[in-house]
């Protein structure tokens, strides 16, 4: 059993209610650790140790504290091996994957924020003759952290990552379904030699440390990415205590191939945007439509492309797809596909567990064949909701503007994609877009420094670059009245 501690004032500690939650290993269905199961007695200790860190921290210069977001980004990327395989078992996603997305991408977000802190500017303004007006951006102070299952430590570092290297303090409440990389991460922290108490991670599940640490009335902004739910929990909580919040939530994103794409990139990509990590990406290309012409050639292929996928152990080279995160994840997903078939849908391929369930070891882990359904009307529940797994729905369309209004015609707001060679469309179509992103000719194709975010129920507020830096900093202006020169300068 490996037993996962929190890591409070630099130390791992077990939760002071002495309560555990098991840590289930997807791709086999069993019980392999032990997780805090922290409340507010062990949210309020981490407070405290990073109200202690806070004035130190924040008054080093920028540099200094880019420094140990270096140190530990080295740490990361030599234990990468280490990290990825930790990820894989805990989330049941290909260790490929991990090794090459989720691990390097930590170091990354760590070393982005890290030098960005050190290039943050803040603006002046001048007011004609009378007075100089300039924007001191101060950190807030204990920030707290929440993050889901999907990118464990990906995402958990990309809040992180910010939030110290602008002067604040934190507390992290990572997922209680993959808390492993968070705490091999504060190990890491250890071995570097991050001062004590300036991050703190207390593991647990949301209705327990979340909720607490979101309640907390001396942690005045929340980051959180998870579900639209939860997010909405969470600001219902957070709003009467005048909280920063920055909810980054669900996604049912639109894939929208033209005729004229370039059929051979616009069908790899999109079997990427539509499986990769399970299709458990918030970013996720679930909704897949193409232009009537093309719609049989590209869906022929499609599907062909979506059989091939090799389901199996993630700890095998050869998987393209792993095990979903959960029995109640699984369940939710196959869920789904019954509705799927109850709206009319037609399942082109899957449609429930794999024809051959892995054998040895994953016998009983939580996997689900690559789905791809045909012919549910764009307004059905199965592309309207958010499902997390390995579905994708197929739809033909005619014109720009059936094609557009579908694809805004969720409640969710986050990523898009577009496949087109013709310029102008591409343009003309993102404009249109109402999401956070829009991808042409690519898909989950990152530049740390854009503003990432969703619209409507997928999202308030942005992260990355900049975004993220404002976000975790207060400004202050200063107003100085510029004084007419006296006599005595004049002589
Ligand atoms: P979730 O909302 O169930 O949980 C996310 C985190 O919130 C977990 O750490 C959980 O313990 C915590 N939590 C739950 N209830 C809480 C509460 N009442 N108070 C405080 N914390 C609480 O989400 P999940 O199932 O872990 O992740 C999947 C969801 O995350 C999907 O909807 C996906 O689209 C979304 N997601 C969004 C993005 C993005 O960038 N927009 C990225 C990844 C995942």
């Amino acid at each position: 059993m490996r037993e996962i501690l929190n890591f409070i004032d630099g130390g791992l500690v077990p939760p002071l209610s002495g309560g555990w939650l098991d840590n289930v290993e997807p791709a086999t269905g069993r019980v392999y650790g032990m997780v805090p199961d922290s409340d507010a007695q062990d949210v309020e200790a981490a407070v405290r140790a990073a109200e202690r860190a806070f004035p130190t921290w924040s008054r080093l210069p920028a540099e200094e504290r880019a420094r140990f977001l270096m140190a530990l980004a080295d740490r990361i990327e030599a234990a990468r091996e280490d990290l990825a395989r930790a990820e894989s078992i805990d989330t049941g996603k290909p260790l490929a994957l991990a090794r090459s997305l989720d691990i390097p991408r930590a170091a990354s977000n760590l070393r982005f924020f890290a030098t960005a802190a050190i290039h943050f500017h803040s603006e002046s303004h001048s007011t004609g003759d009378r007075a100089l007006n300039y924007t001191l951006r101060r950190p807030r102070g204990v920030a707290g952290v929440i993050a889901p299952w999907n990118l464990p430590l990906y995402l958990l570092t990309w809040k992180i990552a910010p939030a110290l290297a602008s002067g604040n303090t934190v507390v992290a409440k990572p997922t209680e379904l993959a808390p492993m990389t968070a705490f091999l991460l504060a190990q890491l922290c250890r071995e570097t030699g991050l001062p004590n108490g300036v991050l703190n991670i207390v593991h647990g599940r949301g209705a327990g440390a979340g909720a607490a640490l979101v309640s907390h009335p001396r942690v005045p902004a929340i980051s959180f990415t998870g579900g639209t739910v939860t997010g909405s929990a969470i600001a219902s909580v957070a709003a009467p205590l005048f909280k920063k919040v920055a909810l980054e939530m669900g996604g049912k994103n639109p894939n929208i191939v033209f005729a004229d794409a370039d059929l051979d990139h616009a069908v790899a990509t999109s079997l990427k945007a539509a499986f990769t990590n399970q299709g458990e990406i918030c970013l996720a290309g679930s909704r897949l439509f193409v232009e009537e012409r093309i719609f049989e050639t590209f869906v022929e292929r499609f599907v062909a492309g979506a059989r091939r996928l090799v389901v199996g152990d993630p700890l095998d080279e050869r998987t393209d797809q792993g095990a979903l995160i959960s029995a109640a994840h699984r369940d939710k997903v196959l869920g789904y596909l019954d509705v799927a078939r109850q709206e009319g849908g037609r399942i082109l391929c899957g449609g429930g567990p794999p024809d051959s369930i892995p054998s040895g070891r994953c016998r009983d882990g939580f996997f689900v064949a690559p789905t791809v359904i045909a012919g549910l009307p764009p307004t059905s529940r199965v592309n309207r909701e958010e499902i997390f797994g390995p579905v994708v729905t197929v739809t033909p369309f005619k014109s720009e503007d059936e094609v557009i209004g579908w694809a805004n015609g969720t409640e969710y707001g986050l990523a898009a994609s577009l496949f087109t060679t013709h310029l102008g469309r591409a343009h003309r179509v993102a404009e249109r877009l109402a999401s956070g992103t829009v991808w042409v000719n690519c898909w989950l194709l990152r530049d740390l420094r854009v503003p990432f975010g969703g619209m409507k129920r997928s999202g308030v507020g942005r992260e990355g670059g900049e975004e993220a830096l404002r976000f975790f900093t207060e400004p202050k202006n200063v107003c100085v009245q510029m004084v007419p020169d006296s006599p005595t300068d004049k002589a």
